[in-house]
């Protein structure tokens, strides 16, 4: 029969130092080459330089008249018309024009366009009521773009017109870091799926469809999703085939001191285990291994735990796969409503929600802070920074607060 074992064989490190052993194991995932329709949110791995002028011909930019600007305003024979698409070699002798409609080439011989509003039609004439300058109305050959031109930058993350650009220097698709695949491994026996009649000590799954969520949310593909007894061959067998098909396998529970806690052997008979310990309030248990190429994190099986541990370390690990420069959420200041207690052991992560109020951020928290409950979680905006060595907090001092509403930014390193 099983004991607790009363002392766990991993160190309580710090959590600024088990991120830093994240990030010393994460490298970005192998560039793949995508069409252009999947490449929104991916991050380029490549330099994209443009090998032509763009536009690649002096096109009207106003429905009217391309004539020569020179002629001033002396009426001017009407030679045809042209649309846009239609590039038929035609010169403009002295004395004619020719209607143009907007994104049309210049014909040669022409330098300007006279919008149609300024002019008149009589007899096959155009009588120009105002004279143009050279150039007006038109866009000329490079404007936007000039060739050999660096346009879009390694590491730049694609968003609509970085991919509607790469379309116009004519490219369908683009090198990029890939969407992370993260497997999700659920465990427990008293775990079953939502919306089935619970049995007495059987709680609904929650992680599965939460993490499913922040996966796909934060960029990620959801490799597979399983849930697992508490039963060391099949969780066994189970992380081999998440290991098998991620790049990142989350799992869910079974990383605490109970006797059917049975990740961390598991993980150690299959990699390497570079923490199993971290001093941060919810999260303690978090574990962090490596199996090849593949990275696991063991999240506490309390929802919150999860959550805010897939906040704190795996999404920011995601984005170091994706190629992302930009990392964490951005934090600012803010001034507490309330007193908050805290034990000064460890770093807490306090659900809270922020307002603006007299030019500063107030935070009030979201209500009893145990890691069961999600409705604490729901409705947060922000996870106010705790710090170690810091005990109980009076109303109005001043605390660090992630922004959970805002997107990462890149800081200076
Ligand atoms: P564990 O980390 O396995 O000791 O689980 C800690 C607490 O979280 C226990 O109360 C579990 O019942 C609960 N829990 C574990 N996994 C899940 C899950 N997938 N969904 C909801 N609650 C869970
Ligand atoms: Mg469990």
């Amino acid at each position: 029969m099983n004991v607790f074992p009363n002392v766990s064989p991993y160190p309580m490190i710090p959590f600024e130092e088990a991120w830093r052993l994240v990030e010393r194991q994460a490298r970005p995932l192998s560039p793949e080459r995508l069409p252009l329709e999947r490449l929104a949110g991916l991050v380029l791995a490549e330099e994209i330089v443009a090998t032509e002028d763009w536009p690649p011909f002096a096109a009207a930019t106003m429905d009217g008249y391309a004539l020569r600007a020179a002629e001033g305003l002396a009426p001017r024979r009407i030679l045809g018309e042209r649309e846009a698409g239609r590039a038929e070699a035609v010169r403009l002798a002295e004395g004619v024009c020719l209607r143009i409609m907007t994104g049309a080439p210049l014909p040669e011989g022409a330098d300007a366009v006279l919008p149609v509003e300024e002019a008149a039609e009589r007899d096959g004439q155009m009588i120009p009521q105002r004279a143009v300058r050279p150039g007006e109305n038109v866009r000329p050959v490079g404007a936007d773009v000039r060739a050999g031109s660096g346009v879009l930058q390694q590491g730049t993350p694609l968003g609509p017109a970085e991919i509607g650009l790469l379309a116009t220097l004519n490219r369908a698709e683009a090198l990029v870091y890939p969407r992370p695949r993260v497997a999700i491994l659920t465990t427990g026996d008293e775990i079953v799926p939502p919306g089935q009649a619970l049995r007495p000590g059987q709680i609904p799954n929650s992680n599965a469809p939460a993490l499913a969520a922040a996966v796909a949310l934060h960029g990620g593909s959801v490799a597979l999703v399983e849930h697992l007894p508490d039963e060391a061959a099949a969780l066994r067998q189970g992380l081999e085939r998440a290991i098998g098909a991620a790049d990142i396998v989350l799992t869910s529970g079974g990383v605490s001191m109970g006797t059917r806690d049975l990740i961390k052997p598991i993980l150690e008979a299959l990699g390497t285990v570079h923490f199993g310990r971290v001093a941060i309030k919810p999260g303690k248990p978090l574990t962090f291994a490596t199996v090849g190429r593949t990275y696991i994190l063991g999240l506490p099986g309390n929802p919150v735990s999860s959550l805010v541990m897939f906040e704190m370390v795996v999404r920011p690990l995601m984005r170091l796969l994706g190629g992302h420069r930009a990392i964490h959420r951005p934090r600012v200041q803010a001034r507490l409503k309330h007193a908050v207690r805290h034990e000064p052991d460890r770093l807490e992560f306090q659900r809270a929600r922020l307002t603006p109020q007299e030019g500063t951020w107030w935070a009030e928290t979201t209500g009893s802070q145990i890691s069961s409950r999600l409705l604490s979680l729901a409705g947060a905006n922000a996870l106010l920074c705790i710090p170690r060595g810091v005990g109980d907090l009076e109303a109005g001092a001043m605390v660090e607060a992630i922004r959970l509403d805002l997107p990462e930014v890149e800081v200076p390193r």
